[in-house]
């Protein structure tokens, strides 16, 4: 018997506004598909905390023993500036201002998005499909929307027909806008375009004679639209009706609404069970963002080479700092804040490196097996992380008390507590011990701190040989010294 048989998930779905009870559409088995990055730069932490929380949920579902087949694609043609109907392809205009290929751009970003997310400790996803190797699924699907007249083509282009849709279904379901809402707001129409109205968006564009990105098709030599891509390679690969449609807040409207419509229209049936959405990363209380120029990398926030955090931080605390906080929750990327998820990460990490040298005994201060159950409930609430922590916390308490004598435990308790807070902190959370990954260098750190104070009470008592000496055969050793205002740094070769 698999996990999932008795513990019960409870997740938000978008669609309907409620917690529910999580029913795969075939039992034992998941389908969930996340909008993955457009690769035209490196991504931002804002992106990161969007795919970590669909990681999270991933390695969850795994967990209670669920065949979870996770898609997750790569953007590679298609993405116009604004995500909108017109203006130049992302992509293209990356590779027309470095003078490159716009598959280097694709490429490039594509391996950085990966490094990154390994920097992580994300699992990989059971496919990861590019747009661009899916343009005959797009195109057979285009036609099927035009033959079930929803689509129509102007000048080489063709567009999905919100408002016939909207005779016969509601578009606007998902983000729980009426299309007369979104007539009303919209500005007419300046002549320039071939849509018959604004609300309409494109599924197959015609290339302009400098556009590279481009493949033929029954209308033109062209390339897809942005939102059909994701409806192509969802329903291929997860069926035309399947469980999770996971992305980013931002990607609700219209994104997804585009998605839905799509597949109604194409398949006469709704796509996802349940549509879930990740709230944004902030910064400085603005959404964390690259168009605005608001955000801050990755590689900036672990080298500590940025403006706004007064230190490096390892990749274990950022992901402790995001896990601290529910998925649907927004959260402000701070110093403090990180400095705070520091401090309880290594909290968390010493109360589970004491864990076998505990001594045992013939009661148990707590129940152990309700806290386990305990920790069960929180994830099964919507994939409750900050009360998942709070709970694991409990045990650091518990250790510590048993090591210093005010709390005892039974053999067989301590190892149901060792069992879950292994599967709760690095199978579910994805958390890595540094101090067990690091121990090496953590005390290669501590021994040059050892030499470059000798040193500097060396300079202080002007004995400028033994200072010289010390830095030499560090040096001769593959250590070099570095001085400045701040105090004296090294760097190993
Ligand atoms: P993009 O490459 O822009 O399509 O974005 C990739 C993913 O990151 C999408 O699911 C976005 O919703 C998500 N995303 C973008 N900005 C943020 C942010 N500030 N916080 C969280 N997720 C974000
Ligand atoms: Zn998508």
């Amino acid at each position: 018997m698999s996990l999932y048989h008795t513990q019960q998930i409870k997740l938000y779905n978008t669609l309907t506004g409620e917690k529910e009870i999580f029913r795969p559409i075939t039992e034992g088995y998941v389908g969930m598909y996340v909008c993955g990055p457009t690769v035209y730069s490196n991504v931002h932490l804002g992106n990161v905390r969007t795919f970590m929380s669909f990681d999270m949920i991933f390695r969850y579902l795994k967990h209670l023993g669920y065949k979870v087949r996770y898609v997750r694609n790569i953007t590679d043609a298609g993405h116009l500036e604004n995500d909108a109907d017109a203006g130049e392809d992302k992509i293209t205009k990356k590779a027309r201002l470095e003078a490159i290929e716009p598959m280097e751009i694709v490429q490039r970003y594509t391996v950085d998005f990966h490094n990154v997310l390994n920097t992580f400790n994300f699992l990989p996803p059971s496919i990861e499909p590019t747009a661009t190797g899916h343009i005959i699924e797009q195109i057979e699907l285009i036609q099927s929307i035009i033959d079930n007249g929803f689509g129509y083509l102007v000048n080489g282009s063709v567009y999905f027909d919100v408002h016939k849709y909207n005779e016969s279904n509601e578009y606007g379901i998902l983000s729980k806008r009426k299309l007369e809402d979104l007539i009303h707001n919209t500005r007419a129409l300046d002549g320039q375009s071939d849509k018959k109205n604004p609300q309409d968006f494109a599924l197959w564009k015609k290339a302009e004679p400098t556009h590279i990105m481009r493949w033929p098709s029954p209308w033109s030599d062209g390339f897809p639209g942005w939102h059909l891509e994701c409806t192509a390679m969802s329903t291929k690969y997860l069926g035309d009706f399947f469980d999770i449609h996971g992305g980013g807040m931002d990607l609700k409207f219209p994104h997804h609404e585009c998605e839905i419509a799509q597949n109604q229209a194409s398949k006469g049936q709704a796509p996802v069970k349940y549509w879930m959405h990740a709230n944004m990363l902030e910064l400085n209380g603005a959404r964390m963002s690259k168009s605005t120029g608001n955000y801050i990398n990755p590689a900036e926030l672990l080298s500590g080479n940025n403006d706004i955090m007064s230190k490096a931080y390892n990749p274990s605390v950022i992901r402790f700092f995001i896990m601290q906080a529910s998925y649907r929750s927004i959260l402000d990327l701070t110093d403090d804040g990180l400095s705070a998820a520091e401090k309880g990460f290594h909290r968390l990490m010493d109360a589970i490196s004491l864990i076998d040298n505990l001594k045992t005994g013939t009661n148990s201060s707590i129940n152990v097996t309700d806290w386990k159950q305990k920790c069960y409930n929180a994830m099964n609430d919507d994939f409750n992380t900050p009360i998942l922590i709070a709970t694991l916390f409990e045990a650091v308490k518990l250790i510590n008390q048993i090591k210093d004598g005010s709390a005892s435990i039974t053999p067989e308790d301590l190892e149901i507590l060792k069992e879950t807070l292994n599967t709760f902190v690095f199978d579910v959370l994805g958390l890595v011990n540094i101090s067990k990954t690091n121990t090496g260098t953590d005390k290669l750190s501590s021994a040059v701190e050892i030499l470059i104070n000798l040193r500097k009470e060396a300079r202080i008592n002007k004995d400028f040989a033994l200072s010289d000496k010390i830095r030499d055969d560090l040096s001769e050793a593959g250590i070099q010294l570095k001085d400045s205002r701040e105090g004296t740094t090294f760097t190993t070769n």
